[in-house]
């Protein structure tokens, strides 16, 4: 039953198979039922849930798609869930400026569908595109495969409108391309995981639509290989759209759940894709094809549109494939300085062998973000403590490389325990500190970051 009686006009439910449905997130942390779900269709209904939240003392949870991988969006068990499902419009495309304006409800595959029929580009595509939503994405600063070349979420919200924990509404941002006016609330918001405040509308920057893509899939006899060849790529001048880094495992993974034909006996390979003008791109690919097999790897190139998307479908089913084999699997996703690319996965591969439990590695190589899957059984209590036991060994080594515990995913609830080998005392107190004055009563989607 929806309930409007709480808030008035809102669609709002506290049926138990409602809080179920909106208790977890894709992380695995444990579900927590909420007080009640609200799905607000207007920036009003936000403020409206807002007040009545602050006036009984109910935490706020934003929750987009529940896609998060680190339970930021799991509620607290007095909560009240605002999903923004309901407010997925695409409001406004001002090609003048280059700017779309959206609710944040919007699933950023969709966006970028709509924007590429007009010829316009929204290249951060976290590999969850088909689900997620932009204001998930701006709460977590999501990036993805074309993060190396093209940046991530921060670097295309140029403004948005959002509610504070007391219902007020403030505006972060705006339409131009720069301003330096004051301290920078936009930013504070992007990546603050639903702790600060909700974002109602949010104004994204475009691009044209690069005119050409190409797709090369290069295999390795060592995986050690692989990450070297990302660094030289790189320090030969070229930034390819994406680098991806897929081990073996990753790949025999990929082909028991969703074959698409990739070689089992290789150790690694990378999935490079270079855009723009024909030309640039030719020179370029002949540099990359000489570096790569340089290092012993062996090339292939897609050889239409068609063949590349095959490829990349089959790199997006990776996680789902994983989770195939162990569902309880342990996912981090650990970020190093791309020259520590190759170093890091020795150490992965060491630590691997050392402790008995499988390590998958894969992801956006390109900017050092490695998705690192301990594929460990809750049901063997052993292994799965083995594989708890991993995790801070491998932040370790992350941050002893110059790296950092998250590159997309967030600290949420899962790495809240960890957030403190990174966040040292003195910035902890300043972060902590901005929270207390954006939200003193400690309502919005507490628990997180700083557990
Ligand atoms: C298969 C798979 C692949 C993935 N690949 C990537 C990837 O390549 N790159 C990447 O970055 N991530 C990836 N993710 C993680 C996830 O998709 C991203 O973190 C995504 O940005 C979450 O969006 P969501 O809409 O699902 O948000 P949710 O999970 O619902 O919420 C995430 C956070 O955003 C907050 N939030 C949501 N909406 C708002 C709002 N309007 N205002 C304020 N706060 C809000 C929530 O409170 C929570 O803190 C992947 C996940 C899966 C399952």
């Amino acid at each position: 039953m929806k309930d409007s009686s709480l808030v008035a006009g809102v669609e709002i439910s506290t049926e138990k198979e409602d809080l179920i449905c909106y208790s977890y997130d894709a992380s695995g942390a444990a579900a927590m039922l909420p007080f009640a779900v609200a799905w607000p269709r207007n920036t009003d209904q936000v403020i409206n849930i807002v007040k009545f939240a602050d006036a009984n003392n109910h935490s706020i949870i934003a929750r987009g798609a529940g896609t998060g991988m680190a339970g930021a969006s799991v509620p607290a068990s007095n909560g009240i869930v605002i999903s923004f499902e309901k407010m997925r419009k695409m409001l406004d495309v001002d090609t003048k400026n280059m700017t779309v304006t959206v609710e944040p409800g919007i699933i950023n595959g969709k966006l970028q569908k709509e924007l590429e029929y007009l010829g316009y580009f929204y290249p951060p595509d976290p590999a969850s595109l088909n689900n997620c939503t932009i204001g998930g994405n701006v709460a977590t600063n999501a990036g993805g495969p074309r993060a190396l070349k093209y940046g991530v979420t921060r670097d295309y919200v140029m403004g948005m409108e959002a509610v504070m924990s007391d219902g007020s509404l403030i505006a972060a941002g705006g339409k131009t391309h720069k301003r330096v006016v004051g301290y920078d609330l936009r930013n504070l918001l992007i990546g603050s995981e639903g702790t600060l405040a909700l974002a109602t509308k949010i104004r994204l920057r475009m691009l044209p639509l690069p005119e050409d893509i190409m797709t090369l899939l290069v295999l390795f006899g060592k995986l050690e290989s692989s990450g070297t060849a990302v660094s030289k790529i790189i320090a030969a001048k070229i930034i390819p759209r994406t680098m991806e880094l897929l081990d073996k495992s990753a790949i025999e993974a990929i082909e028991n759940y969703k074959p698409v034909g990739l070689p089992t006996d290789v150790d690694a390979l990378l999935l490079i894709e270079l855009d723009g003008y024909p030309t640039t791109i030719e020179k370029e690919a002949g540099r990359v094809v000489d570096i790569c097999r340089a290092l012993g790897g062996e090339v292939i190139v897609a050889e239409d549109s068609m063949a590349g998307e095959r490829l990349w479908d089959a790199r997006r089913s990776m996680s789902a494939a994983l989770y195939h084999i162990k569902p309880a699997k342990i996912n981090e996703d650990i970020v190093v300085p791309i020259d520590k690319v190759s170093l890091m996965l020795s150490e992965l591969r060491r630590m691997s062998e050392s402790s008995g439990i499988k390590i998958v590695s894969f992801g956006h190589a390109g900017d050092g973000n490695l998705h690192v899957n301990i594929m460990v059984d809750k049901n063997n209590k052993e292994e799965y403590a083995k594989g708890v036991e991993l995790v801070p060994k491998i932040f370790e080594v992350t941050l002893r490389l110059g790296g950092s515990l998250s590159g997309e995913h967030g600290i949420g609830l899962t790495k809240a325990s960890y957030f403190s080998m990174e966040v040292k005392r003195r910035e902890l107190e300043l972060m902590k500190g901005i929270k207390g004055v954006f939200d003193p009563k400690g309502l919005m989607n507490p628990g997180k970051i700083f557990g």
